[in-house]
């Protein structure tokens, strides 16, 4: 049996990897249109910064596909599939492959939000640019070197935005972000948790302008500026866009396979064609797409099963973990970070916000079950967080863990539950008084 793989990112590589620990026999064949093996986008800022190198980035060198018995080709296009016949078209090539079994690990591009000019002057390498691949980072970092520049506009405060602009700002320019919502990483956080994000964001001399957006990129030889709806404009020679991801779909579209946003699998990752399975970033399952890397690892494995037909592991999705990398900044994401009002009772937060040591944790329960967390400058409980992920929790356990308590008015008995109020018992003002029995701070004992 012969698998051909479209796709030599983490997806195609690890489901080739997961077939071969699976089968040794069978014949895997890799197409990618890039130039490199597999290598990780996750520092390619910081090839912009040149804290890196190409060759750092590379994961798997030639050798590794050569020992597993996997035939890597690079700089291989396919620009057709044909289901019917099963077989390939190879851009530049006049020749057939043909597959027993196909697996698209197509990936996804950046979106690029309806900004005018903005694909134009991308397209024209007058110093707009989006970051996806090497050969990306290495055109940013030539463009900032080469011209000159002073001045970047990051567009999206999303996870990368932010990570892209801390790097850009190493590089030694003005640097802003500039989001379309009203808070920073609003898919992994909620406004309070944003707004610390943005008060350390800013610390490290990067602009943030929130609520902002973008309608038109202004530049002719080169850029100058950008217009903020409302009319508002910011100067910068460079302009990065990197607001989100387009699933690629388009050779799949094109052979008729069933597509929306992504292409559609079922929950074996087989798309509408019985041979043909799907993987990573350009699949859509349950109307959801993810776009991160332990969902491209977790659909790797069921995908190697499905193609060898041992069909007994069920996608049931992957929750989103998110972790910011940018040094001295700690803040990871898991999960659900809000009670979804819709989902009716059950729900339950735990939060504790220490804004003068900026530390904002927030455990998210439902019928005691931990559904998710946001962890800003005390990241200690990451790991009981992801090993305790949709599993009953001891709230005790969990006082303990943020290190929230419980303080007792010894007059009255009223209770101050630091998971449930807002300011930490400590930071309360000195004339705080009981609501109970208006007794003073000093009577309120901590609860052992
Ligand atoms: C800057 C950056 C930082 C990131 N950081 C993180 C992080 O910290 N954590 C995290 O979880 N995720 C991160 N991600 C996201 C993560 O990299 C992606 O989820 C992951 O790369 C998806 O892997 P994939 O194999 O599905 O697709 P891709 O990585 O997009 O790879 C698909 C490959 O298929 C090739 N291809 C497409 N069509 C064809 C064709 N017709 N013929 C031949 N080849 C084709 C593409 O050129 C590409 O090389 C980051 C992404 C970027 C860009």
């Amino acid at each position: 049996m012969k698998v051909v793989i479209i796709g030599n990112n983490v997806s195609g590589t690890f489901t080739a990897q997961n077939i071969r620990l699976l089968n040794e026999e069978v014949e895997i064949e890799i197409y990618t249109q890039e130039k490199y093996p597999y290598y990780t986008r996750v520092n390619l800022p910081e090839l912009i910064s040149e804290k890196v190198k190409v060759d750092d980035l590379i994961v798997f060198k030639q050798d590794w596909y050569e020992n597993k018995q996997i035939k890597l080709n690079l700089n291989s296009r396919i620009k057709k599939i044909n289901p019917k016949n099963k077989t390939l078209e190879l851009d530049g090539k006049d020749h057939l492959i043909s597959y027993d079994k196909l697996v698209l690990a197509l990936g996804s591009t950046p979106n690029i939000p309806p900004i005018k000019n903005a694909v134009k002057l991308k397209d024209e390498k007058k110093g707009v640019f989006t970051l996806r691949s090497i050969d990306d980072a290495l055109e940013v970092k030539n463009f900032i070197h080469n011209k000159n520049i002073k001045k970047a506009i990051v567009i999206g405060g999303g996870l990368l935005g932010l990570e892209l602009a801390n790097q850009i700002k190493n590089s030694g320019l003005d640097t802003t972000v500039v989001e379309f919502f009203p808070r920073l990483l609003p898919r992994q956080l909620d406004l309070e948790c944003g707004e610390m994000l943005k008060e350390e964001i800013e610390s490290k001399g990067i602009e943030v302008v929130l609520d902002a957006a973008t309608e038109e990129i202004i530049g002719n030889g080169s850029v100058k500026s950008i217009i903020l709806k409302g009319g508002k404009e910011l100067f910068a020679d460079v302009v990065l866009i990197q607001a989100g991801i387009r699933p690629t779909i388009k050779i799949a579209h094109d052979a008729n396979l069933r597509t929306n946003r992504g292409i559609l699998v079922n929950e074996y990752l087989q798309t509408s064609e019985k041979d043909i399975f799907a993987v990573g970033d350009c699949i859509e399952y349950n109307n959801q797409i993810w776009g991160i890397i332990p969902a491209c690892m977790e659909q790797s494995k069921i995908a190697a099963a499905s193609v060898l037909g041992l069909q007994n592991v069920e996608y049931q999705g992957t929750t989103p973990k998110n972790t910011l990398k940018i040094v001295g900044l700690e803040l990871t994401s898991v999960g659900i970070i809000d009670t979804p009002k819709e989902q009716g009772g059950g729900w339950q937060i735990l939060k504790k916000a220490d804004k003068k040591d900026c530390c904002y944790q927030k455990l998210v329960l439902k019928d005691g079950k931990l559904k998710g967390a946001i962890l800003f400058g005390d990241t200690d409980a990451v790991s009981f967080v992801y090993n305790k992920l949709d599993k009953n929790v001891d709230k005790d356990e969990l006082r303990e863990l943020l290190r929230l308590y419980i303080y007792i008015c010894k007059n009255c008995g009223k209770r101050y539950d630091e998971a449930v109020m807002t300011t930490l018992f400590r930071d309360l003002p000195e004339n705080f008084k009981c609501p109970g029995c208006n007794a003073p701070k000093e009577d309120f004992k901590k609860k052992e």
